[in-house]
């Protein structure tokens, strides 16, 4: 095996990304405090050609330095907007039918393997705070919760690895379902 070098790999071109199909899978900050992981989300995002990245309340937006350094241009590609608070942007989602999935650690949750959306379905994805997690008052209103299963010592997993871990396992089931 050989590394391919960056002339080898061939990703579109921003331009091209911008008129490409997208995945009709929208991710939600829910008050994402670290612009580490708000980058991170975004470049996730790229990757799998989602649809849009809604950050909410205190989430950061670009431009800003911190998110750049995980983002890595992505926040140029991805379309993006700024909601005051997480329950507006839920709220419009739910009024343009799309399936608004939680991602949390909660009780009667989905195991993430189990969740099997329709083809091309139009899906919300929300991953919460660091410290609180989702909103309780968000999750009430979510469609389904899923869960990734964990086998360590710790409670939960960072939430941009989380969203990365459901953003893939969720594409795939769209794309190929
Ligand atoms: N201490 C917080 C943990 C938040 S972790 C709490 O008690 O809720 C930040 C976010 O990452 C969560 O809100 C969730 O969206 C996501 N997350 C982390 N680990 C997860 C897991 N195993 N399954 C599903 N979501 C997870």
């Amino acid at each position: 095996m050989r590394k391919l070098d960056i002339t080898e790999i061939k990703r579109l071109t921003p331009e091209d990304f911008k008129e490409a199909e997208k995945n009709p899978l929208i991710v939600v900050l829910d008050n994402i405090r670290s612009h580490h992981n708000t980058g991170a989300v975004f470049r996730t995002c790229d990757a799998f050609a989602c649809e849009a990245v809604y950050l909410c309340g205190i989430t950061g937006t670009p431009p800003h330095r911190d998110i750049h350094k995980t983002a890595l241009g992505a926040t140029e590609t991805v379309h993006w907007e700024y909601f005051e608070n997480t329950m507006e942007a839920v709220k419009i989602l739910k009024s343009k039918n799309y399936k608004l999935i939680a991602l949390e650690i909660a009780e009667n949750s989905t195991h993430i393997d189990e969740y099997l959306p329709e083809k091309n379905e139009k899906t919300a994805l929300i991953l919460g705070n660091e410290v609180n997690g989702i909103d309780q008052k968000i999750l009430d209103i979510c469609d389904i919760c899923i869960e990734i299963p964990q086998y360590g010592t710790k409670h939960s997993l960072n939430v941009s690895v989380s969203g990365g871990i459901a953003i893939w396992t969720l594409t795939k089931k769209m794309r190929y379902n």
